[in-house]
């Protein structure tokens, strides 16, 4: 008998015969004599939904009512799956993410874990039930509802089977796996048998959505071995842990494709580092991650900047800055200056190995894909292009580096 923590995503419970679906699954793990704790999303679009409906009321609503709003999505997810449960037969009980004893920080919308205790679920384990739980969400000491960023029930499973020391933690989504690019864009993606957590976060913080960046952040930190596979079939997925065999060499991981972003321009700023010192503390205070910087010298001593910013948090960062500057009594004004996808190929070593930028350039110039920013690190080089050409730069990208040749 084994512990088993799984997780189910929006699309594998998108409708009613998906977690009726869902309910066989659980049933047939659960009937091969292992304890069961099942963590699930809203159904897909669920809380696309609700953000959509609180913009059309306010363009900048209250984060507090945001997450008072966005729990409702999983907490429909579990009660629904419960009761499919007990319609098979199998005693279920649901637990909301502070009935879990999922406990985070006062950050509204972005909530950080502060601990986790996992409530009651032994006992209710004990009895013989299957424990359903709300992904996404927690609770603040002050018994606050708060959510954990997008695709935040990865990392809701991930915590959970932590804190329960689960044998197995297993991530059940629409495709069959982490893949070297994303397999609906890049058709010949090739399926990773196993990679190690640096890998997957290097591909997730990329913005490749199948696993939640600071679920596998939390992973790494705490060694929890997850598996990514599929709801819809039984197919091996991949293995994510500590080391894998090839670890030694240098790796690419992949392609990813952040279709999440938008650039922010200001234009004439003094030409001092203090000042973009400032601007950029000041979106820091504010949790706001920035991913590409670029900065042009402009006339008469001034310059321009441009950054960007995930698109979801674009209206505030313009805010953020806008204050700053008039704080320093700046007279230029931050302006969004629309989307960007940002393409990166991953892997480990990208600075040390040479030729790696050239063959990414010419890649991309082959098919006349302009760049807008480009930006290199140890682990990712990654350039900012136009959305529509997002999935041709990934194309391109992960033909000229083989990617999808077996090694
Ligand atoms: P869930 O709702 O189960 O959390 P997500 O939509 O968040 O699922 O993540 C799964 C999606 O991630 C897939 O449908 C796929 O399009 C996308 N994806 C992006 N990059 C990759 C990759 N490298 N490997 C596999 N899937 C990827
Ligand atoms: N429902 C949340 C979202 O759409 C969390 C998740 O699906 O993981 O971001
Ligand atoms: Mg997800």
């Amino acid at each position: 008998m084994a512990l088993i923590v799984q997780k189910y995503g929006g699309t594998s419970v998108g409708d009613v015969e998906r977690i009726l679906n869902v309910a066989r699954r659980v049933k047939e793990t659960y009937d091969a004599g292992n304890q069961v704790v099942v963590v699930v999303s809203a159904r897909s679009g669920v809380t696309n939904e609700l953000i959509a409906r609180a913009k059309s009321i306010s363009s900048k609503p209250d984060n507090r009512e945001m997450d008072m709003l966005l729990c409702v999505g999983e907490q429909e997810t579990i009660a629904l799956l419960a009761m499919a449960l007990q319609s098979l037969g199998v005693p279920a009980v649901s637990r909301t993410g502070a009935q879990a004893g999922m406990l985070t920080d006062k950050s509204h919308t972005k909530a950080r874990i502060t601990g986790v205790t996992g409530g009651d679920i032994p006992d209710r384990l004990a009895e013989g039930k299957v424990v359903v739980v709300a992904g996404f969400q927690g609770q603040t000491s002050d018994g606050e509802m708060t959510t954990l960023g997008r695709g935040g029930s990865d990392l809701s499973a991930i915590a959970i089977a932590y804190a329960l020391r689960a044998q197995i933690c297993q991530i059940y989504t629409d495709v069959d796996g982490v893949y070297t690019a994303d397999p609906r864009v890049v058709k010949t993606a090739k399926k990773l048998k196993e990679m190690s957590y640096d890998q997957m976060l290097e591909l997730a913080s990329s913005g490749s959505k199948v696993m939640q960046a600071r679920a596998v952040e939390f992973a790494q930190k705490f060694n929890v071995p997850f598996e990514v596979r599929s709801s819809f079939n039984n197919n091996p997925g991949t293995i994510v842990k500590k080391k894998i065999s090839s670890m030694e060499d240098f790796v690419v991981s992949g392609v990813a494709i952040d279709n999440n972003e938008s650039k922010i321009t200001l234009r004439g700023l003094p030409d001092d580092s203090v000042t973009v010192a400032k601007i950029f503390q000041a979106l820091a205070e504010d949790r706001i991650i920035v991913d590409l910087i670029i900065q042009n010298v402009g006339h008469d001593g001034l310059v321009n900047l441009t950054f960007s910013v995930n698109t979801d948090d674009v209206a505030r960062a313009e805010e953020v800055v806008n204050k700053c500057l008039s704080q320093l009594g700046i007279k230029s004004t931050a302006q969004n200056a629309g989307k960007i996808a940002v393409v990166a190929l991953v892997g480990v070593g990208m600075i040390s190995n040479s030729g790696i930028a050239a063959k990414f350039f010419k890649a991309l110039s082959e098919k006349n894909i302009k760049m807008q920013m480009i930006a290199t690190s140890e682990i990712r080089l990654s350039a900012a292009v136009d959305p529509s050409q997002a999935n041709a730069a990934a194309e391109a990208i992960h033909e000229a580096f083989e990617l999808g040749k077996d090694i």
